[in-house]
């Protein structure tokens, strides 16, 4: 939806309304009845003094009062042309009348009394009024513009409806009222058919006409709603309904929208039909701000151009989010495969006297803003978005190379487990990948592992079965991963080619709460001994556990209590260390 220019638009926009306000808003009213008797009292002044022939004193002589007459007439002048420039109208009105009244009575004293000494009076009177009016006309000239700019900024000059800036501003004023309204992001469907085939006039037409419509129905009240209907961009709008009653109100308002654009749009000289698609979201049951609000119903609009059906009308619901959030952490992963950033760390597993047995490989992503991201989050979403097997062979590559030289440099017997989708496994050229990997990492097949689910033995058992026999004759361990959580048959299992089985971490978690616990666990151990595995217990976190693993014949075990996944760097110190 644009989100950011439109932000920054707003911004502007709100910047230059508050300046064109600020002229006006900066005189206060007070004033302006302090300035009009302030030059009563000045006219006053010089009229009584002119008369009276009174005089001051000032050091030591004495000055006749009418030669001030000058200071208090400035004075007066300042006064009444402050009030025709500050006070718009009113102030024009005010300064013209005060001046026409007083300068017939001006004139006359100069006439009948044949006083000359009034003659400039009359003059500056006669300037004054000229000065006004000049005043008054460039105000109105300023505020016309000024007018023309406000009505701009809130106003989409292609169709005349409101536009983005009025919309914000109409929402904010609901959020912060708290009343209750629909948000609708409308686009129209096929536009860009219509621009590119038939070019952009027709295109603005079509816009025109579809605006026309809509307002039409807003404003003739048709849809039983309070609604108000602006244009964001292209051939995006909104509509923005109020006083509905149930959510009925709201889809049987949209549906008025969705009719008007139904009749052919003849008028224009082109004979084709027009649809949108409509998406809304519902404050505040939907969400609490303009943000969230926006990129809902813009959520729910997409949603009826993917699907496709003939119903245009959606609204948001929960799982629109899911979905969106899926499809951000796939252009991450994409992003970070891109970028080569997908990295590894090395959770060290230990035989039960505590001997470093090796290294799983983990891999881990960081976000933009550096954080890690959970391989819990984003694994499955690798899966089902086909990235799965760049994502095992990043890791692969990677931590092969660094425990190969490792091994070569410390002639350490390590091993290296890596996880292995079982997507990945059933490609193709899985076998050739990892006769690559040992060539290039030089890490002795026999101490590399690949940690497989369980579910493998469910999905295409014989063409995997072919496959991990082929990784046993190169000499590669297998590990049988997240043992018993998933559903897994006894026959298969028998005939499994794996080396070590991996007891789920939620049977450990459980192990010392009940005996019964125990007692599956060390079944669990038993049988993997009986079919020819070792055992390793994942997700050990206390003693209490090390003690119980220990006595029903564990014969590894990784969890945080002996080793965090570590860093490669932190990992090779380990291994030196040993
Ligand atoms: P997993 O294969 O079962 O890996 C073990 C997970 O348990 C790791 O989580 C590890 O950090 C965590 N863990 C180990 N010990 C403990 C403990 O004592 N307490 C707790 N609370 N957790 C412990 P992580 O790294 O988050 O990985 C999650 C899952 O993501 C892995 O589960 C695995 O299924 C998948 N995964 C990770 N890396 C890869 C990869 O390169 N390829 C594929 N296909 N899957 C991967
Ligand atoms: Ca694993
Ligand atoms: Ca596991």
């Amino acid at each position: 939806m644009g989100d950011i220019h439109k932000k920054s638009d707003r911004k502007s926009i709100q910047g230059t309304l508050d300046r064109l306000y600020f002229l006006k808003k900066s005189a206060p009213a007070f004033l302006f009845w302090i300035l009009l008797v302030l030059y009563f009292i000045c006219n006053l002044i010089i009229s009584v003094s002119a008369s009276s022939g009174a005089s001051i004193m000032i050091g030591g002589k004495s000055l006749p009062f009418y030669t001030f007459a000058g200071v208090f007439s400035s004075i007066s002048n300042v006064c009444i042309l402050v009030v025709a420039v500050y006070y718009g109208k009113q102030g024009f009105v005010a300064a013209l009348t005060v001046l026409l009244i007083q300068l017939p009575i001006v004139t006359m004293s100069v006439v009948m009394g044949h006083n000359l000494t009034s003659l400039p009076g009359v003059c500056l009177n006669i300037m004054t009024v000229g000065i006004v009016i000049l005043i008054y006309r460039n105000n109105k000239k300023i505020d016309d513009y000024q007018e023309s700019l406000r009505a701009q900024a809130v106003t989409d000059m292609l169709t005349g409806l409101p536009n983005w800036f009025a919309t914000t501003e109409l929402i904010e004023e609901l959020i912060k009222k708290k009343i209750p309204f629909a948000a609708v992001t409308i686009d129209m469907n096929g536009f860009k058919v219509i621009n590119d085939t038939m070019g952009f006039d027709v295109g603005n037409e079509v816009l025109i006409e579809a605006a026309r419509r809509w307002k039409a129905v807003a404003e003739g009240g048709a849809s039983g709603t309070l609604d108000f209907v602006s244009r964001l961009s292209g051939d995006e709008f909104t509509l923005i309904i109020r006083e509905f009653e149930s959510d009925e109100d709201i889809l049987n308002s949209i549906r008025m929208y969705e009719a008007a654009l139904k009749d052919q749009m003849d008028n224009i000289g082109y004979d084709f039909f027009l649809s949108a698609s409509f998406g809304y979201a519902v404050f505040p049951y939907d969400c609490g701000t303009m943000d969230e609000l926006i990129s809902y119903s813009g959520l729910a609009m997409q949603e009826v151009k993917k699907e496709a059906s003939s119903e245009h009308i959606r609204k948001f619901t929960k799982d629109l989010l899911k979905k969106e959030n899926t499809l951000e952490m796939e252009s991450r992963i994409k992003n970070a495969l891109e970028h080569d950033s997908v990295f590894y760390m090395l959770q060290p597993q230990y035989d039960m006297d505590h001997k470093l047995r090796g290294f799983e490989a983990l891999a881990r992503m960081k976000g933009e803003d550096g954080k890690f991201i959970s391989p819990a989050d984003f694994i499955p979403v690798a899966e089902k978005a086909g990235l799965i097997d760049k994502v095992d062979s990043a890791v692969f590559r990677k931590a092969a190379s660094f425990v190969g030289d490792l091994i070569r440099e410390t002639g350490s017997d390590v091993m290296l487990s890596l996880n292995v989708s079982v997507k990945h496994l059933m490609k193709k050229d899985f076998l050739v990948e990892i006769s690559n990997l040992i060539a290039s990492s030089g890490i002795p097949a026999n101490q590399l592992e690949l940690e497989i689910t369980e579910s493998i033995m469910i999905e295409s058992v014989e063409k995997a079965m072919n496959c991990i026999n082929e990784i046993r004759k190169m000499g590669v361990k297998i590990a049988i991963d997240d043992f018993g959580t998933g559903y897994s048959s006894l026959s298969y299992l028998n005939n499994f080619p794996a080396h070590l089985l991996k007891i789920d971490k939620s049977f450990i978690d459980k192990m010392n709460s009940s005996d019964s616990s125990k007692q599956y666990v060390a079944a669990i151990i038993s049988l993997g001994h009986v079919m020819g595995f070792n055992v390793i217990s994942e997700g050990v976190e206390e003693d209490s556990q090390i003690e119980t693993l220990k006595n029903i014949g564990c014969d590894f075990i990784q969890g945080y209590i002996w080793g965090r996944p570590l860093s490669p760097e932190d990992a090779g110190k380990l291994v030196k260390a040993g």
